[in-house]
């Protein structure tokens, strides 16, 4: 039996992991739909909580717009909180959490895992793709200019450019991947819990792959 049998009744518990613009936001809603879990994205936290004015998110907005990591334990403060929620019960994706060791440690404390699916996509690639990203502010839909020309989402809400998929973030943020996050891929790939994803193609063929791996 695979994966999908075993845990689905009980709520899997995922992490996907992957560099900025890997494609994990979009993944995460596919596999949401399809599995019936939550989806928890950190960065999407910490942007509601920077539109909402709280102390957390004026704090973190220092962090984000420079493209560098908010600080162990002001995410873990606000995932546990998250995770003692009752819609979590059902299971869920961690998108973007963990990012670090140290996270990645505190998790284990709490959570037993199912799987860590990490998105595997080339440097050129993730330069393009978050180049074009456009954002819907109302409901959170990731479109990208090369397939998606309008400026208007479908709600009606108007698409912007995260400030910090501007060039120079990016590649910060690359660098604060391959310093603090890459080294999840050999730590999950030891306990067993790491299934590699080829992250290139379009959403879809990435969703086919990914319900494979956990199939039978
Ligand atoms: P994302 O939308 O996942 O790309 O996250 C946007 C930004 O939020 C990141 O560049 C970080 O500044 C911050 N962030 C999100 N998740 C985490 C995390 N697990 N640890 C530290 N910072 C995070």
């Amino acid at each position: 039996q695979g994966l999908f049998e075993l845990r689905k009744g009980d709520g899997m518990r995922l992490v996907l992991l992957g560099p900025p613009g890997a494609g994990k936001g979009t993944q995460a809603a596919l596999m949401c739909r399809r599995l019936g879990l939550l989806h928890i994205s950190t960065g999407d936290m910490l942007r509601q909580e920077l539109q909402a004015k709280t102390e957390l998110g004026l704090k973190a907005h220092a962090y984000i717009e420079k493209g560098e990591l908010v600080p162990d334990s002001i995410i873990l403060d606000m995932v546990r909180a998250k995770l003692e929620e009752p819609e979590c019960e059902n299971g869920y994706i961690l998108d973007g959490f963990p990012r670090t060791l140290v996270q990645a440690d505190a998790l284990a404390q709490f959570v037993e895992l199912d799987a860590v699916i990490y998105l595997e996509v080339p440097f050129e690639i993730i330069i393009k793709r978050i180049s074009g990203r456009r954002r819907c502010p109302k409901c959170g839909v990731i479109y990208h200019t090369s397939h998606y020309e309008k400026s208007t989402c479908s709600c009606g809400g108007l698409l912007y450019q995260r400030e910090d998929d501007k060039l120079e973030t990016v590649k910060n943020r690359l660098a604060v991947y391959e310093a603090e996050t890459r080294p999840l891929i050999a730590y999950y790939s030891q306990k067993g819990l790491l299934r590699t994803v080829d992250g290139e193609g379009t959403p879809e063929e990435v969703d086919a792959r990914i319900a494979a791996l956990l199939e039978p």
